[in-house]
């Protein structure tokens, strides 16, 4: 039917010829596309509620940086790369494909705007597009199927790899890159005589098949064009209705994903969106036990997914070896997903997940690090994914032995360590450390500016005790006003809420709240991370928090902290960011100025630092479980620290002390390597003589008389 072309001219007149069959690819591709969207939808539609329709400007402002701006995925620099031409290059055919798409309904369409020089220029770059995307492709299929990353690797107890699916897509978009372009190059070399311009950039895929094809008879060239354009609206559409049921479903759900991510960072989410904690009493069942328990963002994150393995790369928990990747958190949930509401036949849903898809022993194992999150191109969550299902979990009585005795602990005495409230504030009331540092204790007769909430590692554990009592000697220096609550501050709760244990949270919350109010200080300083996290993101109504590396940075900025050179010069010191600090708030210069204050002190960073910082184990109650796992988290990081060359690590934080203190020595590095906490670094080379002394004696209030 296509034998009577004479000339370039009557391209349209061959399209026109298969208006029919277009159109009819055109109905049946959309609504099959419609079709299975709206089945992807309906778990959606079940779920739980997720407020996420407030601010729309820092919600569009997420999507030019993390979406249009791929902000994340220079992290990994070829996968990065080759994502950011990838992208670039669909956002730039996107408007090519539609008018190639209309074109066989209306062969004379011309996208508006597109027409003269700006089409001109559009088809240029359009052409290349199509070639990089192209190329990319092949790249991508070579590099899973040859050189297979380790991070796609799927190991045999988290099921079954989608590496064959990945490289099927990948083909299916190489093929339409070839479709496309030899439409575009047939319709160039009919075009290519006297009289007519020819496009086609030079070298790109379309112009190496128009010079292919200039010689071929026009004849020919309308069967290729036809073939071209056919080839295209299958592909697309195939595509198209193919991604929803893998890893490329990304494509459709990723800009929502995005949109609606999370604002917060640091906070969890609460029981119930709606729910005041309040009228907690009044829900049935706690957290996430069934599939249709999450959230439909959290449902939107497993269709978001892009399999990329970059999370689990960064898992401290995965690389230790225990039984949990929260890659695989979220592939089996989507697999669960795609089960358990099939595109034709009933939905079959609310079955249990703990024991189904997930383990209990996988949902503890996570230390909340964040890592994951961080790493996220698509700004997939966790925590509160995992957080809910040990709601879940605790809703059941499933708790693991070892951590009952703390949590009942907690619940009569405020602290995981069942040690009488009286004994809270022991570590300041030693007379020793009196005679240097009176610290007051808070109460509604005994005020002052500022409370320092010590947290119930720092009062209870010997060890840490001396990072409480460094804390105070600096605030004493910096001439605060302040003091502690002393048997009124029962622990913050922070780790008893991230695992799962919201009740008891709220009480341990509610009662610290009250004595907070009731002594009138106006701002909070901590040197526990954990704390600090939980009074800025887990309270309300509490005055400010501060970490005590703000406030030692400020005072050396000001002039007030002046340091004494360190004693052996040898030594090299690494900064280890305690999660909380760093990743969860952002707090990663302070305590590296400080450090570099300190004359004499050589610094080195560890590759994972910042915000890729490696956990230390995790805090809270996480020292009281004992996951199956090859390593311990710590060992890995101290050798982390070896290997960077350094001798001392510094953290700031109680919980990564204890896990670094002991990994130091389950490492066999015991006389190599040594810890410290910044504040006791600070309080050991404090200048504390001369006229900077003279001057700080004359500042400092008289309840706080350090002896020095
Ligand atoms: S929060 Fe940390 S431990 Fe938990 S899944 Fe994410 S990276 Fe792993
Ligand atoms: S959750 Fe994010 S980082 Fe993890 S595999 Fe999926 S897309 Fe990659």
């Amino acid at each position: 039917m296509l034998e009577g072309i004479q000339s370039g001219a009557q391209l349209a007149s061959w399209l026109a010829q298969g208006q029919a069959l277009f159109l009819s690819l055109h109905v049946l591709g959309v609504a099959c596309f419609a079709y299975i969207v709206a089945k992807r939808l309906v778990p959606l539609i079940r779920a739980e509620r997720d407020l996420r329709f407030d601010r729309p400007c820092a919600r569009l402002g997420k999507v030019l940086k993390f979406w249009l701006g791929q902000w994340k995925h220079p992290r990994y620099k070829t996968a990065g790369t080759l994502h950011i031409l990838i992208f670039a290059g669909f956002v730039l055919l996107a408007m090519r494909a539609f008018t190639v798409l209309i074109v066989g309904v209306s062969p004379n369409f011309v996208m508006p705007g597109l027409s003269g020089e700006a089409g001109h220029f559009y088809e240029v770059a359009t052409d290349y597009a199509a070639t990089v995307v192209f190329l990319c492709m092949v790249f991508a299929i070579v590099r899973r199927a040859v050189f297979k990353p380790a991070r796609y690797e799927v190991p045999a107890k988290f099921g079954k790899a989608h590496k064959a699916d990945a490289i099927f897509l990948l083909s299916l978009i190489a093929i339409l890159m070839v479709a496309d372009s030899l439409f575009e190059a047939a319709k160039a070399a009919a075009q290519a005589q006297p009289g007519h311009v020819a496009f086609a950039a030079a070298l790109s895929l379309p112009w190496l098949l128009k010079v292919w094809l200039v010689s071929v008879s026009l004849p020919t060239l309308g069967r290729l064009c036809f073939a071209g354009y056919l080839g295209h609206e299958i592909a697309f559409y195939f595509l198209l209705c193919y991604r929803p049921f893998g890893i490329q479903f990304h494509v459709e759900t990723s800009l929502f994903n995005v949109y609606f991510s999370k604002l917060d960072r640091g906070k969890l989410k609460p029981v119930k969106w709606g729910v005041s904690d309040e009228h907690l009493d009044q829900v049935k069942s706690f957290g996430v036990k069934t599939f249709e328990d999450f959230t439909w963002k959290h449902m939107l994150d497993f269709y978001s997914c892009a399999d990329c393995g970059r999370c689990a790369d960064n898992c401290p928990a995965n690389a230790v070896g225990r039984p949990l990747s929260p890659r695989f958190i979220t592939i089996k949930a989507r697999d669960y997903a795609f089960q358990h509401y099939p595109l034709f036949g009933r939905s079959n849903n609310s079955q249990p997940l703990i024991g189904s898809i997930y383990s209990d022993d996988e949902i503890w194992s996570c230390t909340t690090c964040g890592a994951c999150e961080e790493e996220c191109p698509l700004l997939v969550e966790y925590i509160d994914k995992i957080v809910d299902l040990r709601r879940g979990m605790v809703d059941d009585g499933s708790v693991p032995q070892s951590l009952q005795k703390p949590l009942k602990a907690l619940e009569s005495r405020g602290n995981p360590y069942g040690k009488m409230e009286k004994k809270k504030a022991d570590w300041a009331n030693a007379k020793d450390f009196q005679q240097i540092c009176r610290v007051k204790t808070l109460d509604k007769k005994n005020g002052a500016d500022t409370l320092y909430f010590v947290d119930s590692i720092t009062s209870f554990d010997d060890r840490m005790q001396s990072i409480g009592r460094a804390t105070a000697k600096i605030l004493n220096h910096l001439g605060e006003k302040f003091g502690i609550l002393g048997a009124a501050e029962k622990d913050s709760g922070h780790d008893v809420r991230r695992f799962g244990e919201e009740t008891l949270f709220l009480a341990l919350r509610d009662h610290n709240t009250d004595a907070i109010k009731a002594c009138g200080v106006t701002r909070i300083v901590t040197a526990d991370p954990h704390a600090f996290n939980a009074l800025k993101h887990d309270y309300k109504d509490v005055p400010p928090v501060e970490h005590i590396s703000q406030v030692i940075a400020r005072g050396v900025k000001s002039g007030k902290i002046k340091f004494r050179p360190v004693e052996n010069g040898n030594d090299v010191y690494t900064y280890h960011d305690p999660c909380y600090l760093g990743r969860h708030n952002r707090i990663f210069d302070e305590p590296r100025n400080v450090l570099d204050a300190i004359p004499g002190l050589k610094r080195v960073e560890m590759t994972r630092s910042r915000d890729r910082s490696f956990c230390c184990g995790g805090g809270g109650l996480m020292l009281f479980y004992e996951p199956k796992e090859e390593q311990r988290i710590g060992v890995k990081r101290v050798q982390m620290a070896a290997e960077a060359g350094a001798n001392v690590m510094v953290t700031a934080c109680p919980f990564c002390m204890v896990n670094i203190e002991d990994a130091i020595k389950v490492a066999g590095l015991e006389g190599k390597m040594t810890a410290i906490d910044l504040a006791e670094l600070v309080d050991q080379q404090i200048a504390r003589d001369g006229t900077v002394a003279a001057k700080e004696a004359a500042e400092i209030p008289q309840e706080c008389v350090t002896g020095r």
